[in-house]
């Protein structure tokens, strides 16, 4: 049998790339500079310093192309990369389809997504730096995972300011963390200033990234020798997430392969951001031209529906400001299940990506999410995380265009993690209980009245 026939296209260790790749050095403008809220003045890496890890705020300000993986962080990788991708034959039988559909998975490590391909290295240059204590949010759980298995075996403390929904939707994911010695709180919480006065004005609120993200921010900058993470939206993690795309494109190589569609879910940006790297490279260079989609829900529009401004990362109002697509900080979109794809914002790199029209962008409604997430599990033997399935829910819809058109088309997507503890979400679907929401024109004013005024 030849590799072509292959349904997974394995790379061996030796094969993993050596650098990470930085997109900020082939885009021809870049994203507008981080403001620091308290000047409205282009912040500089020292402006992170307090927040972030040194090396890690050089990183969100590189414009090298290629940055060296170190061997502590490539150790670690190869626990579970390379990573599979993975020819979607069954998938490709029952849509009856001409079109070649991959999958890069990554959910093959405990956290049960791409997190952890950031959560290594943040803990890594934060440990190096003397940091003593790490926090974060999470809001599906995920990236909470990802960093506690990562501080774990640096030996870091952690604390987790976990969405409240999302504890309560996923009890099994605090078990987890808390197996991996991270302390997890729910958000908002009375632990800190921001969550008290997000609970004195709303005291059943059930939380979104953007306030747990308030509550960490807070506790890191307040406590001594304390460093706060974040799993998504900055370039140091698009950055980090680039070895998917990498392994991607030798994967691709070995069957003679380049995608005509990429499809990514978007919440934050990063495992899109990731997966598209190498493409959108050879696309901005003029060597090729694959379409590019990001993937997000209808209840939290941030491309499709929202402005692109400047606003905080953070409803607490904390961190910088970055120019990015964006429903406003103070936006809390609706419960749905795709937990990891409730923030207000986009990464700044896609969000100028997208601005300047190499990125495409979709929303998608969770009931027709779910029904390409189970037509998938079924063919494909893995229960997709709902946030995933956004990429699926797309990747099918072209793949039946290509049946329209008879076009044999390449179609590469994400699959940025499983869904094995997202079992509350598919009983609901099983029960026909779902519903679909999308915001009005009014709720998406009153988010964008809080955009912070500049100037
Ligand atoms: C966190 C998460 C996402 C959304 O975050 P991005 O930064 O947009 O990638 C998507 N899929 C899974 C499985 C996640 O855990």
């Amino acid at each position: 049998m030849s590799i072509k026939d292959a349904n997974r296209i394995n790379l061996p260790e030796s094969e993993m790339p050596k650098q990470w790749y930085n997109i900020l050095a082939d885009m021809k403008e870049r994203p507008d500079p981080y403001l620091n809220p308290a000047t409205n003045q282009p912040a500089k890496p020292e402006d992170f310093f307090p927040i972030f890890a040194e090396e890690l705020a050089r990183q969100e300000f590189a414009t090298e192309p290629f940055i060296d993986i170190p061997e502590e962080i490539a150790e670690i990788y190869r626990m579970y990369r390379p990573s599979p991708l993975i020819r979607a034959r069954q998938l490709e039988k029952l849509l009856d389809t001409p079109a070649k559909i991959y999958f890069k998975y990554e959910g093959n490590n405990t956290s049960g997504s791409h997190k952890l391909n950031s959560a290594v290295p943040q803990v890594y240059y934060n440990k190096k730096q003397g940091i003593k204590n790490l926090t974060t949010e999470t809001g599906a759980g995920q990236w909470g995972t990802a960093l506690a298995v990562a501080a774990n075996f640096f030996g870091v403390p952690l604390t987790v300011f976990m969405v409240k929904i999302s504890a309560e939707q996923k009890p099994y994911r605090k078990a987890i963390m808390e197996t991996f010695n991270a302390k997890v709180i729910k958000s908002p919480s009375t632990t800190t200033h921001a969550g008290t006065i997000i609970l004195e004005a709303d005291p059943t609120c059930t939380g979104s990234l953007g306030t747990a993200i308030s509550e960490a921010v807070e506790a890191a900058v307040t406590t001594p020798d304390t460093r706060y993470v974040l799993g998504s939206v900055l370039n140091q993690v698009l950055l980090h997430q680039s070895i998917i795309g990498l392994e991607a494109q030798k994967q691709l190589e070995l069957v003679d392969e380049y995608p005509d569609i990429i499809i990514g879910c978007a919440g934050g940006g990063s495992n899109l951001g990731g997966l598209l790297g190498p493409f959108m490279r050879d696309k901005i260079q003029g060597k090729t031209n694959p379409r590019i989609i990001a993937v997000e829900p209808a209840a939290c529009p941030s491309l499709t529906r929202g402005k692109y401004a400047y606003d905080f990362c953070d409803q607490g109002k904390i961190t910088p400001m970055a120019k990015m697509y964006t429903l406003g900080c103070g936006f809390i979109p609706s419960s749905i299940h795709a937990g990891g794809l409730r923030y207000h914002g986009m990464s700044p790199i896609l969000s100028k990506l997208y601005h300047d029209g190499l990125l495409e962008a979709t929303s998608v409604f969770q009931t027709a999410v779910f029904d390409a997430a189970v037509t998938f599990a079924k063919h494909e033997t893995i229960l997709p995380a709902p946030e995933s399935a956004h990429a699926i829910r797309t990747a099918i819809d072209e793949a039946l265009k290509c049946k329209e058109s008879g076009e044999a088309k390449t179609i590469l997507f994400g699959l940025s993690g499983h869904g094995n503890f997202d079992l509350a979400a598919y009983t609901e679907y099983n029960e026909k209980k779902l519903t679909d929401y999308a915001p009005s024109d009014e709720e998406l004013e009153a988010g964008f009245k809080s955009l912070p005024v500049i100037g």
